[in-house]
């Protein structure tokens, strides 16, 4: 049996994970805390999530695919400020120490980590229903970050990448299926639910473009997108055809307005919406366009509310999910 020391050592301390990033700590793991340096002119920039299995993740996937997931939706986060990723800490609650599930869990962490250039730093480790909790810390320049709250009427809307394509696959799950499709659309909707890509480094290029206001699709684009909009105090105009559908998703939800609702209200996704002002357009679509699609979705006015073109109002019953309610 593992002792709770050599567990650290053996899965969190291997230099693939504590030094996946450029940014050294100070101090890492196994001193009582990490000690970093914030280099001058940068400022820090921290986000944490908690992940509980059978409500944020299935428990019975792989547990490649959870350490995997688990710090890219955490790391979206940074991406939604524009940061770039520097160092993360791990809270890991477990039933028992399984050797096999610890070492593919800490494999799946590092790939991501390595991808994106995260270093562990330290963590806490504990029994009992298993539970991820990752906090993660990046580096802004100087007041160059992004927030739900710069939105300005005139401002495009854009999103990168496709919509939709993670909720897409929410009901083979419910329906219990785990393995890697065949169906070579299936399998896209099944990767892109478990090897997200947080958009870190097109955030960072809008950041330098001059883009301030930005969010990840977490919980759906009218649900996120609704936060930019009341932190703003503006609203929207939507222009539902040019919503980016993914091949797989138009061959498997032929039917335009299921289309529309699922990538309108599905989650899971992690892509990044952002406004920016319309002198930026031709920069954005050439700086971003070669590392990930970017769409034009709309545009932000004054009146509050989200309208199509032709001044719908969308309706209240197609956001998305929120706990609690
Ligand atoms: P303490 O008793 O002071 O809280 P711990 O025994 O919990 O210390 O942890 C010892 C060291 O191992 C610390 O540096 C801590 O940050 C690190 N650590 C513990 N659990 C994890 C984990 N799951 N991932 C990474 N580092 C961890
Ligand atoms: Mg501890």
């Amino acid at each position: 049996m593992l002792s709770e020391f050599g567990l650290i050592a053996r899965y969190f301390q291997q230099p693939g994970l504590a030094n996946a990033g450029p940014w050294s700590p100070q101090l890492g793991i196994g001193d009582d805390c990490a000690v970093m340096s914030v280099p001058e002119g940068y400022q820090l920039v921290v986000s944490m999530d908690t992940l509980v299995a059978d409500v944020h993740f299935p428990a019975v996937a792989s547990p490649e695919l959870i350490g995997y997931r688990a710090l890219a939706v955490t790391v979206s986060d940074l991406a939604a400020m524009g940061a770039e990723p520097a160092w993360f800490t791990l809270g890991l609650t477990l039933p028992e120490a399984n050797s096999d599930w610890l070492a593919g869990f800490a494999e799946g962490l590092q790939t991501l980590a390595q991808k994106v250039g995260i270093s562990l730093i330290g963590g806490d480790t504990t029994r009992g229903p298993l539970t991820i909790t990752l906090q993660v810390h990046g580096l802004v320049k100087k007041e160059k970050w992004l927030s739900r709250q710069c939105a300005k009427p005139g401002d495009d809307i854009w999103v990168t990448g496709t919509l939709g394509d993670a909720a897409a696959w929410l009901p083979y799950l419910q329906q219990g299926v785990e393995e890697k499709p065949t169906d070579e659309n299936l399998r896209t909707l099944w990767n892109r639910y478990y090897f997200p890509t947080p958009r870190v480094v097109e955030a960072q290029k809008a950041v330098a473009l001059g883009c301030r206001c930005a969010i990840d699709i977490s919980d759906g684009l009218l649900a996120d997108l609704g936060h930019i909009l009341t932190m703003s105090q503006v609203g929207a105009q939507l222009d539902f055809s040019s919503l980016p559908a993914s091949q797989a998703l138009q061959q498997l939800l032929p039917e335009l307005e299921k289309q529309q609702q699922i990538m309108l209200t599905g989650g899971d996704n992690y892509e990044l919406c952002f406004t920016a002002p319309p002198h930026l357009a031709g920069d954005i679509t050439h700086s971003l366009s070669p590392l990930c699609p970017v769409s034009r979705i709309g545009q932000i006015i004054e009146t509050p509310g989200v309208f199509t073109t032709s001044g719908q109002p969308v309706s209240i019953s197609q956001q998305g999910y929120q706990h609690f309610n």
